[in-house]
């Protein structure tokens, strides 16, 4: 068998999703000089990035310069992009297999874990996810409406996720406006009743999952002072002990930090950022209308595993907050794929090292690979993709080298195009996203802001002439 990886047979590689892990697979598999292959991404939006467009925070513009280095993948010959073509839907793996040698997972995590308390559903609680997608002008998300006319917000957990919520949801309408937050989110921003708003980590604060910047930066916030209980951050005995054991620099910083922000005397700023440590939510108690007013916390205590981690433990105490909106913020979770084994306990692909396995046999399903979220779970930041997918692509090249790829039918780029343009006749390719991305760069410098993004999918290939 003549081996795909030559000017006369390229390797034909299909990428699902278009987020870091799908960019950083393609670059790594097309800077190869000793084989010829071609990607197609294919993307159900029309905009490409994933979570750099509609997961990173607007007041973190500089996160969101990785798209340059996106934009140079885009750029060699044989990248292509399917924006607005859904996987399952428009093309399926069946097809998939008639024209590629090899398929890559790159869809990341879709939806959010959820807290398993009594009253989770009431009006006024919602996923962070779904408030972070809709603040960063994700189509899907336009219709979600958040009751910001509440004065006191919980945001569950504390990871840089819940860092991300309570920031925007503190930010004056004079920071937000110098975002390219949506133009829906702004309106109702600005117009917010918020003043207090509660973070609440179950274990205490060395065990805190927001990293060092991100705590620092609520710490500067214009509009909101940072309120922190002393007796909160004193560390107990199998903290400090781990800490010292541990000799770990950036939590021993994380811990100086809220230890400042405990000693501080608030400035009268409008709003509150409090943070609460040690603390686990038990139910939520809505009204008769079933609109959320408040939450029910109990205290914990950490205890040590027979691994030797801290994990928390209820006491008996516990207290009620009172609050009008609360967002779990407690992680997120893969959404399986039509046809592709999944596990629903860890929310991923089942893999090894990227290939993915049978569930029966646990053997490599010929052609079938994942990188990123959906491989390893909701974790890491953007950059932590760049050596998950290089792991990925080593298994790709180490099956190739074994003749052990799909051997499709129609293995001709001409032949998946007329395939895609058939099912899909408004695809967007990068050159159109290019033109998107300028015509919204070009609205936000009319009104003095980085970008005014377009939020429906009708609203974009309209200004894409594609409608
Ligand atoms: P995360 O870092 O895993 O944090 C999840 C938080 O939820 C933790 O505090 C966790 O506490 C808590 N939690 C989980 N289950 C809970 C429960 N039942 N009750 C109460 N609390 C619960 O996840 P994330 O914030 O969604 O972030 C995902 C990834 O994206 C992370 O790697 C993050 O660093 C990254 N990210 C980075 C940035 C940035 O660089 N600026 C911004 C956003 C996201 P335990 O620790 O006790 O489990």
């Amino acid at each position: 068998m003549v081996l795909p990886g030559t000017p006369a047979s390229p390797l034909r590689v299909a990428i699902i999703g278009s987020g870091p892990a799908a960019f950083y697979t393609a670059e790594h598999l097309l800077k190869r000089d000793d084989l010829v292959v071609e990607t197609d991404m294919f993307e159900r939006l029309p905009t490409p990035f994933g979570l750099v467009r509609g997961g990173v925070a607007p007041d973190h513009q500089k996160i969101k310069s990785v798209a340059a280095a996106f934009d140079k993948v885009a750029a060699a010959p044989r990248f292509r992009l399917y924006g607005h073509v859904e996987f399952g839907k428009d093309v399926t793996l069946a097809d998939l297999r008639e024209h590629y040698h090899q398929i890559v997972y790159a869809t990341g995590a879709q939806t959010d874990r959820r807290m398993g308390i009594p009253g989770e559903d009431l009006r006024g609680s919602h996923p962070a996810t779904e408030f972070v997608a809709w603040y960063n002008g994700h189509p899907d998300y336009q219709d979600c409406r958040f009751d910001l006319r509440q004065e006191r917000v919980a945001v569950v957990g504390v990871g840089n996720v819940a860092v991300d919520v309570a920031r925007i949801l503190c930010r004056t309408p004079e920071e937000l406006v110098a975002t390219d937050i949506s133009e829906g989110a702004l309106e109702a921003l600005t117009q917010s009743r918020v003043r207090e708003v509660y973070m609440l980590g179950r274990r205490g604060p060395a065990q805190a999952a927001f990293t060092n910047p991100e705590i620092k930066e609520l710490g500067e916030l214009a509009g909101a002072d940072i309120v922190v209980h002393p007796e909160e951050v004193q560390l107990d005995e199998l903290s400090r002990a781990a800490l010292e054991k541990g000799q770990d620099r950036a939590t021993q910083k994380k811990v100086e930090i809220l230890r400042g922000y405990a000693q501080r005397t608030p400035y009268g700023k409008p709003r509150r950022l409090i943070l609460r440590f040690l603390v686990s939510p038990v139910e939520l108690v809505g009204d008769a209308e079933g609109q959320v007013v408040a939450m029910r916390l109990v205290k914990n205590e950490l205890h040590a595993t027979a691994a030797g981690t801290l994990q928390p433990k209820p006491t008996d105490k516990t207290e009620e907050l009172p609050v009008g909106l609360v967002f779990r913020s407690v992680g997120y979770k893969g959404v399986p794929l039509a046809g592709v084994p999944f596990n629903d306990s860890w929310g991923v692909i089942l893999n090894d090292k990227g290939r993915v396995l049978d569930p029966e046999t646990q053997r490599p399903v010929l052609g079938e690979y994942a990188a990123g979220w959906i491989k390893r779970g909701p974790t890491g930041v953007i950059g932590t993709n760049k050596p998950d997918a290089a792991e990925t692509v080593v298994a790709m090249l180490e099956d190739l080298a074994q003749g052990a790829v799909l051997a499709p039918a129609h293995p001709e780029a001409a032949a998946a195009e007329a395939l895609i343009r058939r099912r899909q006749p408004n695809y967007v390719s990068y050159t159109d996203w290019r033109r998107l991305d300028e015509l919204e760069v070009a609205r936000g410098r009319a009104a003095g802001r980085p970008r005014v993004k377009f939020t429906r999918v009708e609203e974009m290939l309209a200004a894409l002439g594609l409608a």
